[in-house]
């Protein structure tokens, strides 16, 4: 089948590997330039764990692991590295996940907050912590590019700099030409709702977020991913963080403001980032406070933060990654075919 893939993000990318996997004839088509930052899957860093509460995302976390090694295998790329992760703080939003991961046989302890401490000496706890240690991070630009060229590989066709300006029945409209699909893979994050505008979807919202990358004071120290909910003595945003090429990434998760992606600022809000300053001071004795390097980056969410994922006549959609879909790009891209196919 003739597939033409709106979108070179994680999503888009891993799509088209699958799907150039399964024999099809795959046309990406991206906006900008290859590696650009003006979307959701730039950086250094993803975190990659399994601790989520719902049995669905721990076995997708599973798929995706297998997929992700697959990747590294075929391109030669180092891509995902397992630190292991923490889930901390309100022990009500812990509990389930602990559940989760033992309902579906994935190793994981719990251990007290001094035994905590003195293992990660770089993060202060203060309630029981699970440590799943099959988690880690992924390197998100290099992960995309070897999405990407793992579809080359398989025989599609990659066209940056070409937005797609409209989806007419079985054509995609370009500047300079149209393309002919039996099938239009949608995965242009942000942009879903101005490319394909009569798609049935649950309301999608873009926010700019903003984390930053502080300096740690040692090196050599052991950081997992961190994942630290309200409660306790714990009273501010959510926090995720792990440590990266370019230092320690904390973030709040979803407090950005709702914008356009095309006129965005990319400029980080200086309360917002006085706040994880804040946060680093209180939370995170191994990293310098004062180093706070904050980035922009787009979260596109759905209101349960479910992703939403479907097909509609010839058009499939694979959009409103809510901020946590870049582990699971390489298992998703699997659901988009089985769309396509289906
Ligand atoms: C700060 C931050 C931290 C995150 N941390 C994590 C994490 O730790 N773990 C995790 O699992 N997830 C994380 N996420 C979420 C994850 O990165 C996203 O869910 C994922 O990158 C979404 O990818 P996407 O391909 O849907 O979107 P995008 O990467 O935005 O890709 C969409 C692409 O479509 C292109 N496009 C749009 N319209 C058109 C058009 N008309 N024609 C051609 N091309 C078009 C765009 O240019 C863009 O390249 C984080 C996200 C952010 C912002």
């Amino acid at each position: 089948m003739r597939v033409v893939v709106v979108g070179g993000g994680v999503i888009g990318a891993s799509s088209a590997w699958q799907l150039a996997v399964r024999g099809h004839d795959v046309t990406l088509l991206e906006q900008f330039g290859a590696g650009h930052d003006r979307g959701a899957s730039h950086g250094s860093s993803r975190i990659y764990r399994h601790a989520y509460a719902d049995d669905y995302y721990v076995a997708l976390a599973a798929r995706a692991l297998t997929l992700w090694r697959d990747l590294e295998e075929s391109t030669e790329t180092e891509l995902l590295e397992l630190t292991g992760a923490v889930d901390h703080g309100d022990p009500s939003v812990v509990r389930p996940r602990i559940d989760a991961l033992g309902r579906a046989g994935v190793e994981f302890e719990v251990l007290e907050p001094s035994a905590a401490q003195s293992r990660w000496g770089g993060i202060r706890f203060d309630t029981a912590v699970l440590y799943h240690p099959g988690a880690g991070r992924l390197h998100a630009d290099r992960s995309v590019a070897a999405s990407t060229q793992a579809a080359l590989d398989r025989g599609a066709i990659v066209e940056y700099e070409t937005p797609v300006r409209e989806i007419r029945g079985s054509e995609v409209i370009t500047d300079s030409r149209a393309y002919a699909a039996d099938v239009v893979v949608v995965a242009a994050g942000a942009w879903t709702t101005k490319v394909a505008p009569l798609l049935r979807l649950p309301p999608l919202v873009t926010t700019q977020e903003q984390p930053a990358h502080f300096v740690p004071v040692q090196r050599g120290l052991e950081w997992p991913s961190f994942i630290h909910h309200p409660g306790a003595e714990f009273r501010g945003e959510g926090i995720y963080g792990l440590s990266s090429v370019d230092g320690v990434k904390i973030g709040e998760h979803a407090t950005g403001p709702v914008v356009d992606p095309d006129t965005r600022n990319f400029v980080a809000d200086p309360a917002g980032v006085d706040r994880l300053i804040e946060y680093a001071r209180t939370w995170l004795p191994g990293v310098h406070a004062d180093t706070a390097d904050p980035l922009t980056c787009l979260y596109t969410s759905t209101p349960d933060s479910n992703f939403a994922i479907a097909r509609s006549g010839n058009t499939v959609v694979a959009a409103g990654f809510s901020g946590h879909g870049f582990k699971f790009a390489p298992a998703i891209g699997e659901l988009v075919a089985d769309l396509v196919d289906g």
